[in-house]
């Protein structure tokens, strides 16, 4: 089962991602937190990548696709995966559509998470996250026990600066000009599914669940 997560910033890719690998027994692969994790220990990738999430712009194609090529050839993939975050431009999408191609597979399931922009400000600015275990919160919407502390780990949380207000329209931008055309994409190779996003994260997690049964 190979499954994609498509949609704007805080439409919730993560969150049901998180709760699909759970419950498929699949590994969970998110660009985003793979680079947070990168920018953290400083590695030379890291380095590299920090300007562009810093501005809330894409890390190029040339320092991702291969990233994610590697990955999804680990053994832990070999039943599948759900990539969140990945790919955002057609050359991404037409990389993995090439690696996967030479094994005879193909991606299964594209997922459109569907959020309005109107909705995205309030998603992203009471989102909080631990950068020591991936897990993601909302002030209002999905509230730790303990306010600013990991239900999962402990660690404090966290208030990406990238989802602060000036950053937040411009991944707005770069999502509809660059990554929204992947809909299309998937829709011409007949994986596209779309899940209204706007309900409670239970019932996003119930319709993608159904698609995927
Ligand atoms: P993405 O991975 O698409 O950027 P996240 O999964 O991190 O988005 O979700 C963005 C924010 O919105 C988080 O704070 C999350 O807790 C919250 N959220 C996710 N899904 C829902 C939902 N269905 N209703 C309300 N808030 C949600
Ligand atoms: P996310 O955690 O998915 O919101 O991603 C945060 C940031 O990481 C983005 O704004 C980009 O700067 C970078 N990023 C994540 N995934 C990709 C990708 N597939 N291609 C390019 N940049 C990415």
């Amino acid at each position: 089962m190979r499954i994609i997560m498509l949609g704007a910033p805080g439409a919730g890719k993560g969150t049901q991602a998180k709760m699909i690998a759970e419950k498929f027994g699949i590994p969970h692969i998110s660009t985003g937190d793979i680079f947070r994790a990168n920018i953290k220990n400083q590695t030379e990738l890291g380095k590299k990548a920090k300007a562009y999430l810093d501005e809330g712009t894409l890390v190029p194609d040339e320092l991702t696709c291969d990233l994610v090529v590697d990955r999804i050839a680990n053994e832990d993939c070999a039943k599948g995966y759900i990539l969140d975050g990945f790919p955002r431009t057609i050359p991404q999408a037409e990389a993995l559509t090439k690696a996967l191609a030479k094994d005879g597979g193909a991606i299964d399931y594209a997922i459109d998470v569907d959020v309005p922009d109107s909705d995205i400000v309030r998603r992203l600015s009471g989102r909080r996250v631990c950068l020591k275990c991936g897990a993601t919160y909302h002030t209002s919407f999905n509230p730790p026990r303990e306010e600013g502390i990991c239900d999962s780990c402990g660690e404090a949380l966290v208030h990406r600066d990238d989802d602060k207000p000036e950053t937040i329209q411009k991944r707005l931008d770069v999502y509809h000009s660059q990554t929204q055309p992947l809909i299309e994409y998937y829709h011409e190779a007949g994986c596209m599914y779309k899940v209204d996003g706007t309900r409670s994260l239970e019932e996003v997690f119930a319709s993608i669940c159904a698609i995927l049964e």
